[in-house]
């Protein structure tokens, strides 16, 4: 299939290797697109992008919280493609804890990279999408949002996710004239290295007992909804927000 056959991708946080922003990248190239990574080592994210299917993709380093630089990766990718179609705003961090143990530094470091970094990365990329014709804009968010905790994220990983729904629909509705779609997934339970190492396998049986669909998501089951996001497939989809859950949160 080719259904990303020359479009343009940025993918935020996908240099790590088992992640969601690194299969999506992999499926992005193996639909056709060529793909840049941006992620906080720029050795990683480059040797994440010289590992992908076909040519002339191209690996950053940005720290998504910082805006002036994602201003200058977004300068840096447009003067290598020329154009962007597409953004997914994967990059995202989490910190298991209570209440009352979030000092204000858990709190800005969890929101700075999800919500902030949403909001950075999308304002570097929109003026390109708007002169280029229209993009489609995709957000990681959680079902942590949705039901007030996942499995490891504290209350300001739920709060840092449900902002990001808040802030793509507000841009699908602003942005819906230029032609540029915007739309957040809410993944469930997915194995990759940020819940690695703690899953017990009394917590997994556990959770699994929640799961209609009886197993955990893999990487692939987002990156696959990215690609469906990304491409004409979803061309009359705007400010929605898709479950991938495995059935964890009917609602
Ligand atoms: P991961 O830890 O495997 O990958 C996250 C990537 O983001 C890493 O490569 C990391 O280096 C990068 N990153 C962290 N801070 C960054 C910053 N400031 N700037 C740029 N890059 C940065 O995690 P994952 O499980 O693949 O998660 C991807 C996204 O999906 C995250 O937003 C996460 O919150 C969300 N999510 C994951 C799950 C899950 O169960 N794995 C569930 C719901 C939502």
């Amino acid at each position: 299939m080719s259904l990303l056959n020359g479009k343009f991708a940025v993918i935020t946080g996908a240099a790590s290797l088992r992640g969601i922003g690194r299969k999506t990248a992999v499926r992005f190239a193996e639909e056709g697109a060529r793909v840049a990574i941006l992620d906080l080592d720029e050795t990683a994210a480059q040797a994440a992008a010289a590992a992908l299917p076909g040519g002339g993709h191209l690996g950053l380093a940005c720290n998504v919280a910082d805006h002036a630089a994602c201003a200058a990766a977004a300068q840096a990718v447009l003067a290598a493609f020329g154009r962007v179609d597409i953004l997914v705003n994967n990059a995202g961090i989490t910190q298991p804890l209570k209440l009352m143990d979030i000092t204000p530094d858990n709190y800005t470091a969890v929101t700075d990279v999800s919500l902030r970094g949403t909001l950075n990365m999308s304002q570097a990329l929109v003026p390109a999408m708007r002169s280029g014709g229209g993009g489609s804009i995709i957000c990681l968010s959680s079902v942590s949002a949705q039901r007030g905790g996942g499995i490891f994220g504290g209350p300001h990983y739920s709060a840092a996710k449900a902002g990001v729904l808040g802030l793509a629909k507000a841009m699908a509705r602003e942005l819906g004239a230029d032609n540029i779609r915007v739309n957040s997934i809410t993944p469930g339970l997915i194995q990759t290295d940020i819940t690695a190492g703690k899953l017990t396998d009394e917590m997994r049986a556990d959770i699994l007992k929640g799961i209609p669909l009886n197993r955990l998501g893999d990487a692939e089951d987002v990156a696959n909804a990215c690609v469906f996001l990304g491409s004409g497939l979803s061309a009359y989809l705007t400010g929605i927000t898709l479950d991938v859950n495995g059935g964890m949160l009917i609602h």
